[in-house]
């Protein structure tokens, strides 16, 4: 576990992660959601790549290209932790508004789970591929995950 929370054991970097999987990687956009120092965001992003959870990919921005960051599958891993964390907070901790909640969605069935890791409605394991979280500060209607870039796996 200590060697797990020496990556996952920071506030910044699961927030950081969070943002990844709700499809919102590119520096600026994640500088401006979370509200944080170049500096810091700077730090958990290299942190992240240098762990291989997170890889940088070029993208065009109008005609310039830049980088933004998606998932390896190591950091598509970390997805059940996110999730916990998220429950757990769900069931033990006052939202500071009704809007602020923020609910772990199989979109096989449909349905909120109130487990990590399975649908606690259907029994199905939950991947990115398949949940999508619902923050209603962000969007009114639930968001479908980022997944793993393609390649960047283990290799077999
Ligand atoms: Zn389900």
């Amino acid at each position: 576990m200590a060697r797990g929370l020496d990556i996952l054991g920071d506030p910044w970097t699961l927030l950081v992660l969070r943002e990844v999987f709700f499809g919102n990687g590119r520096f600026d956009a994640m500088k401006s959601r979370l509200e944080v120092a170049d500096s810091v965001l700077t730090k958990r992003l290299s942190g992240l790549v240098k762990s291989g959870l997170l890889t940088k990919r070029a993208y065009d921005d109008g005609g310039r290209t830049r980088s933004e960051y998606v998932l390896t599958e190591k950091g598509e891993d970390a997805l059940p932790v996110l999730n916990a964390v998220t429950l757990w907070s769900e069931k033990h901790l006052p939202a500071p508004s009704e809007q602020a909640h923020m609910y772990v969605i199989h979109r096989g069935c449909g349905q909120r789970t109130s487990s990590a890791d399975t649908c606690t409605r259907c029994g199905e394991r939950l991947t990115a591929a398949n949940t999508s979280w619902h923050s209603q500060t962000r969007t009114t209607s639930p968001v479908k995950l980022a997944t793993a870039a393609a390649g960047t796996g283990a290799a077999a």
